[in-house]
């Protein structure tokens, strides 16, 4: 029998109780399994490479057939098992879900709006999970929601009763489970926004009070937008597109889907009306929703043969994330500057200040990037005061192995290749036809786009980078570019070698960097520093009184560890220089002119 014929799995989402943040969540099999369904919530989400147990957030379960109660017994941290049903009838679970997660990762409900992740609220039905899924997405009860709309790149189940309306309630449709949990869902009174790209459609969904001069974001995101399509070959994978946007007073992040994006960003990164010129947190958006959007391709259907298909039970290791989230990095500020929303200056300066992020670790002496993403489960995801340390981020890192990787290309072809190139490779061999990237695929692809001659010579250089820790030879490889890079320290005073947390004005030690004058000395992460050389200190005065020493001077500092006041006597050192600015050359060649602009002003 085909598998169109057989039941669709039936859920049922309801915003209960929001003042108390509980969705109540039911799951309809109408054929279960006779020796014991077994249902069970993802353990973590794809995109977001931690394991998060999202079943303990379920604060009550029960099971019925055919309306009658049905025992049911927990197996594991995720997964329950419906008593055997030999007889046949239909099989429901209800369970009611605390959504109070404030990220792009779970779930979160209160009395101004409604989110959630799939993988937080639908159990998946064993052996059933490539059936169609219809959800019935209800409003809450009561006048105080009768505005609420839903916002979502679920698609609406046409033909059944209850079908949703565009941005209504109602059910919608998925093809299966895989599809159902990749479309996170809005709900409140949130602002829209809309674009066209490539004559697709794209929604902009802000909740939360803001300002936004939605015009503007609408046209520099479909610039962005048609660039990547273009980079890729349009029509797009998809056939609508929605940028979830939760917009709150300090906050970041972003996660991928297949149509959509799941987005935490701060009030005043928005643009607003009368806005001039480009702000650094404007910037920091555009790149952020830049990002997302390139993982429409990279990562969400170019995958790493590892996620194909995902095993939400555990972790899923692959050595290649600096590819997945290292070339998406690269490619989201790149995007801006080549759709022209950015100029070449701005995007050196942010292009800069990731070059500065990679050198400011020592990590990155001891982890490469193939191995950080392996351990990203661990390590990347679960950075600690050593992080600096210990950790090297694939993102970043993984944009300049991308950027290195690009210089070349273009340089040794005379910039008739490219990693566009690459990227529309792996596009055609494994996004078009689904099979997954091996863990040496990124290697292959490099060989087959450098041709003969640069082919071999770059996949060997990129293989050796990314399971080495040397740095990168940026500074060469951008002269050529006529790029100049300048390397210097942060700041003017002499070094102490750590870094203070954020916080209320008190100089609390977040980090402690290897190899410096503060490591040296005995001083730890978690460290409250109260005096230098017996005179008060906080976190704003002081690289003020280390200003007024020089690189070799001992300072006596008091701190406070686990209450107690200890001493410690410090010899400050010189300050790395791990600040780097990128800047046109004044004078560049007449190659390196050209380069630049195939590189910084090319359509794709
Ligand atoms: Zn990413």
């Amino acid at each position: 029998m085909p598998s169109a014929a057989l039941p669709p799995i039936e859920y049922r989402i309801r915003p209960a109780h929001p003042g108390a943040h509980l969705f109540e969540v039911s799951c309809t099999v109408r054929d279960p399994d006779p020796a014991g369904q077994v249902f069970r919530l993802p353990a973590w989400i794809p995109g977001s490479y931690m394991i998060r147990e999202f079943a303990r957030n379920i604060v009550s379960l029960r099971a019925e057939v055919d309306g009658q109660p049905w025992r049911v017994e927990k197996l594991d941290k995720h997964s329950w098992r419906a008593a055997p049903l030999r007889a046949g009838g239909t099989l429901s679970l209800h369970y009611e879900v605390y959504a109070w997660d404030l990220s792009v990762r779970a779930a979160h409900l209160d009395e101004t709006h409604g989110f959630f992740n799939g993988t937080s609220v639908f159990l998946a039905v064993e052996g059933r999970t490539d059936r169609a899924c219809l959800v019935d997405i209800e409003r809450p009860e009561g006048a105080g929601y009768r505005d609420w709309k839903v916002a979502t790149a679920l698609p609406l189940a046409r033909g059944v009763r209850g079908a949703a309306r565009p941005y209504g309630f109602g059910v919608y449709r998925a093809a299966d489970y895989d599809e159902l949990i990749d479309h996170p869902v809005e709900m409140g009174t949130f602002t829209l926004g809309h674009f066209e790209a490539a004559g697709v459609t794209h929604d902009i969904v802000l909740t939360g009070r803001h300002d936004c001069d939605l015009g503007r974001l609408a046209e520099d995101l479909r610039r962005v937008c048609e660039w990547q399509i273009a980079l890729f070959g349009a029509p797009p994978p998809m056939d609508y597109y929605a940028f979830l946007t939760m917009v709150v007073g300090d906050g970041y992040g972003g996660l991928e889907h297949r149509a959509s994006t799941a987005l935490l960003c701060s009030r005043a990164d928005l643009p607003w009306k009368g806005m001039e010129g480009l702000p650094d947190g404007y910037k920091t958006f555009l790149g952020l929703c830049s990002h997302e959007y390139f993982h429409t391709w990279n990562v969400k259907r170019i995958k790493p043969a590892a996620f194909t298909p995902y095993d939400l039970t555990q972790e899923n290791y692959t050595r290649l994330l600096w590819a997945f989230e290292g070339f998406t990095s690269y490619y989201d500020d790149l995007a801006l500057v080549r759709s022209g929303v950015i100029t070449p200056d701005d995007y050196l300066g942010l292009l800069g200040k990731t070059v500065s992020n990679v050198l400011k670790g020592n990590g990155r002496t001891k982890q490469s990037v193939a191995e950080s993403s392996f351990d990203a489960w661990t390590k990347y995801y679960r950075q600690d005061e050593n992080a600096p340390n210990a950790i090297v981020s694939y993102y970043a890192k993984g944009a300049l192995v991308a950027l290195a990787l690009d210089l070349q290309l273009r340089a040794g072809s005379d910039g008739n290749k490219s990693l566009d190139d690459v990227m529309r490779l792996l596009w055609l061999r494994h996004g078009q036809t689904g099979q997954g990237v091996a863990e040496t695929g990124l290697f292959e692809a490099v060989r087959e786009v450098g041709g003969d001659t640069l082919g071999p010579k770059l996949a060997r250089w990129l293989q050796k980078t990314v399971e080495g820790t040397d740095d990168l030879p940026l500074a060469r490889l951008l002269k050529g570019f006529g790029i100049e890079y300048h390397a210097e320290p942060a700041s003017k005073a002499p070094w102490l070698g750590v870094k203070l947390a954020a916080g209320n004005g008190e100089a609390k030690l977040a980090n402690v960097f290897d190899g410096g004058p503060a490591q040296a000395a005995g001083l730890s992460a978690g460290d409250v520093l109260v005096a230098l050389d017996g005179l008060k200190v906080g976190s704003k005065s002081l690289d003020d009184m280390l200003l007024r020493r020089r690189p070799g001077d001992a300072v006596k500092l008091h701190v406070f560890r686990r209450d107690e006041l200890m001493s410690f006597s410090v010899v400050l050192a010189e300050a790395p220089a791990d600040k780097v600015r990128l800047k046109p050359a004044i004078k560049a060649g007449a190659v390196a002119s050209k380069l630049r602009r195939g590189w910084l002003d090319g359509a794709a």
